[in-house]
């Protein structure tokens, strides 16, 4: 079975993806972690992408579905979980088209909503604790960044509700309740 995670930043994706590694021996497809990795070892494609990423504004589509591409040629397991890509339209149809060319399918598309005051809170929390717990915030889970992201997850992410809507593979459910509720009603999509 493979899912998309479908969310503004804070929504929980991640999260969820976590527990879904645990319990299903899916795997957790985080371009946003691919790419955070990439930063952080230093390579050229991670040090071109570090300002756009710390802006909060979207990298690439080719580079993204290049980290994608990589993936899908690997163990599938108990299949994908899509975290935080697609992103774009390009990006959903490259996935696609590679979904195609592995002779998988898409099985479902999980939205996951949360009012933003709900969001900004939550993103503003996780910097708050990483540095209580003696660590450093993420670069873009500041107050400025997280603007230009949740600009980006409307202007460019949302067109994707609709899209996925179309082809009859969205399902909505509230991502604001405790993270074992939200949990229950993705189990109850998955079945
Ligand atoms: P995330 O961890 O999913 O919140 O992603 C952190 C940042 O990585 C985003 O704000 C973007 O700059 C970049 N990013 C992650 N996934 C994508 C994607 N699918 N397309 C474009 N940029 C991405």
């Amino acid at each position: 079975m493979n899912i998309i995670l479908l969310g503004p930043p804070g929504a929980g994706k991640g999260t969820q993806a976590a527990m879904l590694v645990e319990e299903r021996d899916m795997i957790q497809l985080s371009t946003g972690d691919m790419l955070r990795e990439a930063k952080n070892s230093g390579t050229e494609m991670g040090k071109r992408v570090a300002e756009v990423m710390d802006s909060g504004g979207l990298v690439t589509d080719e580079i993204v579905i290049g980290l994608i591409r990589e993936k899908l040629e690997g163990d599938k397991k108990g299949g994908f979980i899509f975290d935080g890509f697609p992103r774009t339209l390009a990006q959903a149809d490259a996935l696609a088209a590679l979904l195609e060319e592995q002779g998988e399918t898409l099985d479902a598309v999980i939205e996951m909503q949360v009012d933003d005051d709900v969001l900004v809170e939550r993103i503003l929390g996780r910097a708050a604790e990483a540095v209580a717990a003696g660590g450093t915030a993420r670069a873009d889970d500041n107050e400025e960044s997280l603007k230009v992201r949740l600009m980006a997850y409307y202007k460019q992410t949302s067109p994707l509700i609709g899209y996925y809507h179309a082809k009859g593979q969205l399902v909505s459910i509230d991502g604001l309740g405790k993270i074992d509720e939200v949990k229950a009603s993705i189990a109850k999509v998955l079945g």
